[in-house]
């Protein structure tokens, strides 16, 4: 009866094999139950060795018990198989206490079953494997998007997604953390970082990568607080033996999801949390931002500028606005800066709206070439009509700064329009990075070369440095309004700071110019400084060309 019985149950077993995706589950204790119970069989083990020729064990796996009961160490029957991965798998069954030792018939029987215990192993194990491809990250112990779509997927299915929020988040200057303790040591504390973030969000959290430094969280919307707070600062231990910490901090794109399900798509989810993340790393004060409506406004406007942008360019749309430098020795017109607007369907698009944008790619530098072409066509008219031409500065974008042949682009647009190099300037702002510094030496160099000046640009605003002053052959520096004592607000340590910026920079052969200019007492201030020249609303605004061509002769700023 025994005999007849195996045959079935062996089927039995290979049936529930088959709807089993994972031996460590409850059904799979089930599967074993009937032949075990047949062949005696208390518990299984299996040990699985990476490689038979390195033979270290790496997992000690599951333990399939078919009855409680002490089992019997000494009565142990082993077999090992190899896979044809090159690892190794070894089964050990034990009986009870107080059991016989296995038999031969038994041991063959046993034999059978873990041949095919064997199979099924390997076919789960590939499905593992397989999932683990599919829905993880191979480099950091999280996620990957895929997952991160398909769990978004599931709960606005379940219609559970308004319970979550969702981030995307850039870890903060880790290309300076892989400088400063390697790349390996950079990775782990990566990986370190990602897990303790995991643990923060709790049950029900993912983190997923995105690529690089990039993240993705879903969370509880109760863990929120808790999560931010993690992303605003926490200590990673990397070095075991000192027990030395780096603070790992990272911006934020925050969405509590709310709404209507079918707006909470995968997709909208993400178009969320991707404008949020841009607008944390455009503010000044918090590395974060949480999702509102006008961002996703304002996001499709720029998708919109990038748009149009092409056509525009070739329409000659953007317009050339001069702002004129005024002495104030003289109060004659010295220079004029030129500023860009866009003339869009009747209306003037300040720059503000478009320049930010267009930064973002490379298109800023087309602008850039296009604005300086239209100033030196500008500038060799009125030398051919007689005028009294004046040197116009240009904006350029740090964008140019990787551009190895700027220098040239540069020159050949002048020579073009065969302007004599020292009516152009070239304004550029202070840079933050040495690879920027390098770049910017290169280019203010050759530009020095060739007659051409140069001026910093809003120096003042931000960290500006002296070392960049120091070390880089500039013409000029324009003083940004921000070091201004605004107006009913004569602040004394602003007023000290800009006497003694100004010295410093006339002492070390810099023009000066003050930006933003609009009142009485600034000029006043300014005469007691040596800066001479003053750009601002106080003498003019930035002009459309015949307006500004009626400065250029003989035309008087002098007040009163
Ligand atoms: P910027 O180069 O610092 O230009 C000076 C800005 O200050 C101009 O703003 C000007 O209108 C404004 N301004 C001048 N005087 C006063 C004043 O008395 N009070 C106040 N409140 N503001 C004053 P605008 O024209 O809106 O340009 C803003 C910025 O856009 C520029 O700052 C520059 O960084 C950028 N930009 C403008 N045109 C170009 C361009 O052709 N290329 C590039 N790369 N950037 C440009
Ligand atoms: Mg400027
Ligand atoms: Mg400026």
């Amino acid at each position: 009866m025994r005999e007849n019985s195996f045959r079935r149950i062996i089927q039995n077993f290979i049936m529930n094999m088959e709807a089993i995706p994972n031996t460590l589950t409850p059904e799979s204790r089930f599967a074993l139950t009937e032949p075990c119970v047949f062949l005696r069989i208390s518990m299984i083990r299996a040990d699985f060795y990476e490689s038979p020729r390195r033979f270290e064990k790496t997992q000690l796996q599951q333990y399939l018990m078919y009855n409680a009961g002490d089992v019997d160490e000494s009565n142990e029957f082993i077999m090992e198989k190899n896979t044809r991965v090159g690892t190794k798998v070894v089964y050990h069954v034990f009986g009870l206490i107080d059991e016989e030792p296995w038999t031969d018939e038994e041991k063959e029987r046993i034999d059978v079953l873990l041949k095919m215990l064997f199979v099924f192993n390997g076919r789960s194990r590939l499905m593992i494997s397989n999932y683990n491809l599919t829905f993880y990250d191979h480099d950091m112990q999280v996620y990957n998007l895929k997952f991160y779509f398909k769990t978004i997927a599931e709960l606005i299915e379940q219609r559970l997604i308004t319970q979550y929020t969702a981030m995307y988040i850039n870890l903060k200057h880790f290309s300076a953390v892989n400088l400063q303790l390697g790349r390996k040591k950079g990775s782990e504390v990566m990986n370190s970082f990602v897990t303790h973030i995991a643990r923060v969000a709790g049950e029900g959290g993912i983190v997923a990568r995105i690529g690089g430094d990039n993240f993705a969280i879903l969370c509880k919307q109760e863990r929120t607080d808790a999560v931010m707070e993690a992303l605003a600062g926490t200590a990673i231990p990397y070095d075991e033996v000192t027990g030395e910490r780096i603070l790992i901090s990272a911006y934020a794109g925050v969405y509590v999801i709310d709404g209507e399900i079918p707006v909470n798509s995968p997709d909208g989810v993400m178009d969320r949390i991707l404008v949020a993340i841009a607008a944390a790393k455009a503010r000044t004060k918090h590395d974060y931002a949480f999702f509102n409506a006008e961002m996703l406004e304002r996001n499709n406007q720029h998708l919109l500028i990038g748009s149009l942008f092409p056509s525009a360019l070739e329409n000659e749309e953007f317009l050339v606005y001069y702002q004129p430098k005024v002495s104030i020795d003289t109060y004659k017109i010295v220079g004029a800066e030129a500023l860009c607007r866009w003339k869009h369907e009747g209306k003037l698009v300040p720059p503000a709206e478009f320049i930010p944008v267009l930064e973002r790619g490379m298109d800023i530098c087309k602008l850039d070439f296009y604005m300086l072409d239209h100033v030196c066509r500008d500038i060799r008219r009125w030398l051919d009509e007689g005028k009294n031409a004046v040197k116009v500065s240009v904006n350029l974008s740090r964008r140019h700064l990787s551009d190895m042949d700027l220098l040239q682009h540069i020159v050949e647009i002048i020579d073009r329009n065969d302007v004599p190099h020292d009516y152009i300037e070239i304004e550029l702002t202070e840079t933050t990075t040495d690879v920027e510094f390098k770049d910017l030496r290169r280019v203010l160099s050759g530009l020095q070369e060739t007659g051409i000046s140069t001026s910093v640009d809003d120096f003042g605003v931000g960290y500006s440095s002296l070392t960049l002053i120091k070390d880089l052959p500039w013409d000029v520096m324009k003083i940004d309004r921000s070091l201004l004592p605004e107006e009913n607000n004569f602040d004394r340590k602003k007023e000290v700071m800009l006497k003694y910026v100004v010295g410093m920079a006339s002492e070390i052969g810099l023009e000066c110019v003050a930006e933003g200019v609009e009142t009485k007492e600034q000029e006043a201030l300014l005469k007691t400084t040596s800066c001479n020249i003053i750009q601002g609303f106080y003498f003019d605004k930035p002009l459309p060309i015949n307006e500004f061509e009626t400065r250029l002769d003989n035309y008087s700023y002098k007040k009163e």
